[in-house]
């Protein structure tokens, strides 16, 4: 589509109903550099502000973010089809991420002195992290507000100005965000959004005055995204998909360990990047593990505990994983006849083989394999095979061991007796291994991917 003055449109739609939420401009490679430019001129005012200063506008937006919660919620709602009350939820996780970059960002990135060492007596050691320039962040369309405000906060932080590229089955989220930021900032385009589909999001990566991006999205966009930002040679972090896997241990608790494995699975339409998609029970309390999760998943339904498939192509990928897993394996809950369109019903099951799509391909939706072993060892065993390497959870009896499993998860995350819960922990590092990419949002290593050490000795 296009204006009267030959500005190209696209809209946003709501995924329950069709509907149009909002039309919003596709800004291509000129527009994006516009963007950046200005944003570069920013940046240097933002950074010559200082410590005190960003951290008191941070926590003002702190407060703009606190009082229009509902009004975000509203727009999330609207996007992506999930409840308010999961939006809401989202909108809150995302006020931690602000306040804890805002009062951590001197702590960890100011100036310290640093020992000399043994040869360098005579030398006065500093030690800063200083501002990038513009950071340009693409964000994904599932948790439009806590993913992207996982690096947009770090990065304001880190003393950066920020173009944020939201989804374009989000964007409303996204220009809402950076507005409500000029409320707190409004001498300089310091956060802003550049919105579009199909080419502004490698306008912005391969964009010179872009010094580093934070991409979270799928692994083979990611790909493109390193292919764009590789003209610059301009650094960036890959937040990507997941197949995490839960595992239960002889001693769980296995009525928590159900809970925690149909919410992790179900919740959000199973549009999680660390949603539990493969579960591994101990054969020692499989038929009870199993007896209290198809109990639960028999009250859940899709449209009342939890919205749409926001992404209409994704339920080709889901139809085809559940095709294939009840045909190699054996339903429990549901099957092919859950998808009705745009909503998916529970789909839950169990014994089938590791090769399937259903257990090593991403599916992002609200649908779980589950499978007996021997013992923990073989359920950790197969929880790091595969491509993926995002998070995991582990549910046992014994602390110590249930440590010890999680330490040789190989995942960049791992939560044990719950699920998901590092993720509410706004001072643990957020990111994965393998094809579920690389670098770190959130915490210290957050504030640290969008800064550049610096390192200064002075002879005394
Ligand atoms: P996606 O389709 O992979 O990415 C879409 C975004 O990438 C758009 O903004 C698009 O903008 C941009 N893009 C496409 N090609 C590009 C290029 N060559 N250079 C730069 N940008 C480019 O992602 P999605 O479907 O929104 O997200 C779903 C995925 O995200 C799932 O796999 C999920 O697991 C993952 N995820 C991961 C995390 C995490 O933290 N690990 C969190 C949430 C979601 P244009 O159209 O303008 O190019």
């Amino acid at each position: 589509m296009s204006t009267a003055t030959g500005q190209r449109t696209f809209d946003s739609l709501d995924p329950a109903t069709g509907s149009v939420v909002g039309t919003h401009p596709v800004q291509d490679a000129r527009a994006v550099r516009a963007a950046v430019a200005e944003a570069e001129h920013a940046a240097r005012w933002w950074a010559g502000l200082g410590w005190a200063e960003r951290r008191r506008r941070l926590l003002d937006y702190k407060a703009v973010v606190t009082q229009n919660l509902s009004r975000i919620a509203e727009v999330v709602h609207r996007e992506t089809g999930k409840p308010e009350a999961d939006a809401t939820l989202e909108v809150i996780l995302a006020v931690t991420h602000i306040d804890w970059a805002a009062r951590n960002a001197r702590r960890v990135l100011g100036p310290r002195r640093v020992r000399p060492g043994l040869v360098g007596a005579n030398l006065a050691a500093t030690l800063e992290y200083l501002p990038l320039g513009v950071v340009g962040v693409i964000g994904p369309w599932n948790y439009p507000v806590f993913t992207p405000m996982g690096s947009i906060a770090y990065a304001l932080a880190a003393g950066n100005a920020v173009v944020f590229k939201p989804s374009e089955l989000t964007p409303g989220t996204g220009v809402l965000l950076a507005e409500l930021f000029a409320e707190s900032v409004p001498e300089q385009p310091v956060f802003r959004t550049v919105t579009g589909l199909g080419e502004t999001g490698a306008a912005l990566a391969g964009d010179p005055g872009v010094k580093k991006i934070a991409f979270t999205g799928s692994t083979a966009t990611a790909k493109r995204v390193m292919t764009a930002c590789a003209a610059n040679l301009t650094p960036m972090v890959a937040e990507c998909g997941g197949k995490d896997a839960l595992i239960v241990d002889a001693d769980a608790d296995v009525r928590a360990a159900a809970d925690a494995a149909l919410w992790g699975a179900m919740s959000n339409a199973g549009q999680t990047c660390v949603g539990v998609e493969r579960v591994y029970v101990v054969d020692a309390v499989y038929d009870a593990f199993m007896r209290e999760l198809t109990e639960r998943a028999a009250t859940i339904r899709a449209g009342e505990d939890y919205g749409p498939i926001t992404m209409p192509a994704q339920l080709d990928v889901i139809r085809r994983h559940i095709a294939d897993a009840v045909a190699r394996g054996r339903a429990v809950v549901g099957g092919p006849e859950s998808v009705r369109a745009p909503y998916v019903d529970p789909v839950i099951v169990e014994d089938v083989p590791e090769d399937s799509p259903a257990v090593r391909e991403e599916t992002f939706g609200p649908t779980v394999t589950v499978k007996r072993v021997a013992d923990a060892e073989e359920a950790l065993e197969k929880a790091n095979a595969g491509a993926y390497g995002l998070a995991g959870t582990i549910f046992s009896g014994n602390a110590r061991r249930a440590v010890e499993l999680a330490r040789r998860m190989r995942t960049g995350m791992t939560a044990i007796n719950s699920v998901i819960s590092f993720a509410s922990v706004p001072s643990l590092p957020f990111g994965g291994l393998g094809d579920s990419g690389f670098g770190r949002i959130h915490g210290a290593d957050g504030l640290r991917e969008f800064a550049r050490p610096k390192g200064i000795s002075r002879q005394r």
